[in-house]
């Protein structure tokens, strides 16, 4: 069976990764998304969340006892989550699929969270978040997936940074899949260490329609992990592959294949091990090309490696570009 996936962009006003991938793995299912181009989405939604999106609808308002644009404390403001207005957008159809078997899905949207507790040093939310993580009321996410069923979806995609910050919410958000949605599959991005400390969870990933989970393991150098401190090194990572398949979950990895310590052996290694667990046709080809990407605030620049590397943050490409390495 042949799986393929194409993905546009999702929203007019955002650039959008345009993909192709073929995965097989127990059910066959597939999705072309790396974690880099997800994180630059959810920032650019953050953005929009304080300005753009409150006036528009897209979803979030500000909390009622917090006006818009305030921000105590510098943090991130409380959103009062509301069902998302997508009525301007185009049809659901004209953007990503997900076949399975020799059924092709619309693939719908949503977020049952936004922001991430976790300060891994490359990550892009993390200069806007901050550690923090806020979780949208079930009834809202339910709401909105209603919606996006009614517009064709038979697959819907949560697009938070980590599915599993918030386990007992979590794990609310499947059951009530499960129940409401029968028939509908989904996926959802949660980092090693979570894939690990939660597998009691992982079979109701599975019963309840999970079809993917997209993890952000970036390397397999734990010298690297560290650096990125990462949280996971890569015996937790062939861990994680082990427990998905035990558990029946397709595990689609993605890499930053490219950083200032990346070598030639190192990168043949990674190919190596790709190939030695099983995952070539889990692992979308862009994820062997990404580059690491410095962002403006990144705490990457604290580490002096990096730093002194990097010139002025560059608004054009929303990130510090890194001088060559030879
Ligand atoms: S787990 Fe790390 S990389 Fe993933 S969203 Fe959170 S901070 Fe970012």
């Amino acid at each position: 069976m042949g799986i393929g996936q194409d993905r546009q962009p999702r929203h007019p006003g955002c650039r959008g990764v345009v993909n192709r991938a073929r995965l097989a793995y127990g059910c066959r299912a597939a999705k072309a998304s790396s974690s880099a181009s997800r994180h630059s989405e959810s920032c650019r939604r953050v953005e929009r969340a304080y300005g753009a999106a409150t006036r528009t609808g897209h979803g979030i308002a500000p909390h009622k006892d917090e006006p818009a644009g305030q921000v105590p404390g510098g943090g991130v403001p409380r959103l009062e989550f509301i069902t998302p207005d997508r009525g301007g957008l185009p049809p659901l159809a004209r953007y990503a699929t997900l076949q399975i078997g020799s059924e092709r899905r619309v693939v719908g949207y949503t977020e049952a969270s936004r922001g991430c507790k976790h300060l891994c040093r490359h990550c892009p939310i993390v200069p806007v978040y901050n550690g923090r993580f806020r979780v949208v009321p079930i009834a809202v996410v339910v709401s909105d997936i209603r919606a996006q069923l009614a517009a064709g979806a038979r697959h819907i995609t949560f697009g938070d940074p980590d599915f599993f910050n918030g386990i007992g919410h979590a794990k609310a958000i499947a059951e009530t899949f499960g129940r409401e949605f029968p028939g509908v599959s989904y996926d959802v991005t949660m980092k090693i260490e979570h894939l690990v400390r939660h597998r009691d969870a992982l079979p109701l990933l599975r019963d309840t329609g999970c079809a993917l989970v997209t993890s952000a393991v970036e390397s397999i150098d734990d010298d690297v992990l560290a650096r990125l401190q990462k949280g996971h090194t890569r015996s937790d990572f062939e861990h994680a592959v082990a427990l998905c398949r035990d558990a029946g979950l397709a595990l689609a990895p993605t890499f930053v294949a490219f950083t200032p310590w990346t070598t030639i052996d190192g990168y043949c290694e990674l190919l190596r091990t790709i190939a030695r667990l099983d995952l070539i046709e889990h692992v979308s080809p862009i994820q062997l090309a990404i580059r690491l990407l410095v962002t403006q605030g990144s705490r990457l620049l604290e580490l002096e490696e990096i730093h002194t590397i990097t010139t002025a943050f560059d608004p054009r490409f929303n990130s510090t570009p890194a001088s060559p390495i030879h």
